[in-house]
């Protein structure tokens, strides 16, 4: 009797456990939470305040300079400045919207050290370079690897040939998701992706990739989720990760 009370309740335990992740999407806040007083896309300070307000996850995008230097920022042209064919000492010159200079990767990385609780989601931006690609791909894992962060990074891209590399390198237990939508479930799988990144978009077009990616035993996210009537239908669709600005009204629905 004895033995068939501590079988139930474990099973109990797994299902609380399977529905905290089935059934409440994890917050990746988009670029960090920047529309909040004094932050920033992609800053030092998007990255502490996504933590504040309580995000599972914190998103950055990466690019490589010419000289090797891997910086965080979104915009493949930014303030006159295109990232991938500038100069590190170039980029290190660039001023965000809220004062701080444009940040290293190391610079994020080591802002995210003294935040134990927040995993971090690394987006390699697609170079046209594809060597320079590759080799942000190496250098940006053992980065995160050599600052002890590796247990708690995941990988997303738009580029074919940067998912393929992440799934070559990136550790066991990080999620290599794919962003650019034109791929089934099982096609990201074949090429040894985990997990679907997909515009809301396509979701709404294909709702049932949600399903496919959960029978394969990957997992589904979401972007750029703002509106709550779209996050309400994320949510009730099942995905496990919703990539969104505003973190907080997230929250708040969840
Ligand atoms: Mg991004």
């Amino acid at each position: 009797m004895k033995g068939i009370k501590i079988l139930v309740a474990g099973a109990l335990v797994g299902v609380v456990a399977l529905s905290a992740w089935a059934g409440k999407p994890l917050i990746v806040a988009h670029r960090g939470y920047w529309d909040a007083p004094g932050s920033a896309q992609n800053s030092l300070r998007s990255l502490v305040k996504a933590d504040s307000v309580g995000a599972y996850a914190s998103e950055f995008d990466v690019w490589r300079s010419t000289d090797g230097v891997l910086f965080v920022n979104h915009d493949s042209k930014f303030k006159g400045v295109t990232a991938c064919e500038a100069s590190s000492k170039v980029l290190a010159g660039v001023v965000l919207d809220n004062g701080e200079p444009m940040p290293t990767l190391k610079q994020l990385l080591t802002a995210a050290q003294s935040l134990p609780d927040l995993r971090l989601v690394f987006e390699l931006k697609e170079h046209p370079d594809k060597e320079a690609e590759a080799l942000a791909v190496k250098e940006g894992i053992q980065m995160v690897k050599d600052m002890g962060l590796a247990d708690r990074t995941d990988y997303i891209t738009f580029s074919k040939e940067a998912l393929v590399n992440f799934a070559k390198y990136a550790p066991e237990g990080s999620l290599v998701q794919y962003l650019s939508g034109d791929l089934t479930p099982m096609q990201v799988k074949v090429v040894g992706g985990n997990a679907i990144d997909y515009h809301i978009g396509v979701l709404r077009r294909h709702p049932e990739w949600i399903k496919e990616a959960h029978e394969l035993g990957m997992k589904v996210n979401v972007w750029t989720v703002d509106r709550p009537e779209d996050m309400q239908w994320c949510i009730d669709s099942g995905v496990d990760l919703i990539t969104t600005n505003q973190p907080v009204v997230l929250k708040g629905l969840l």
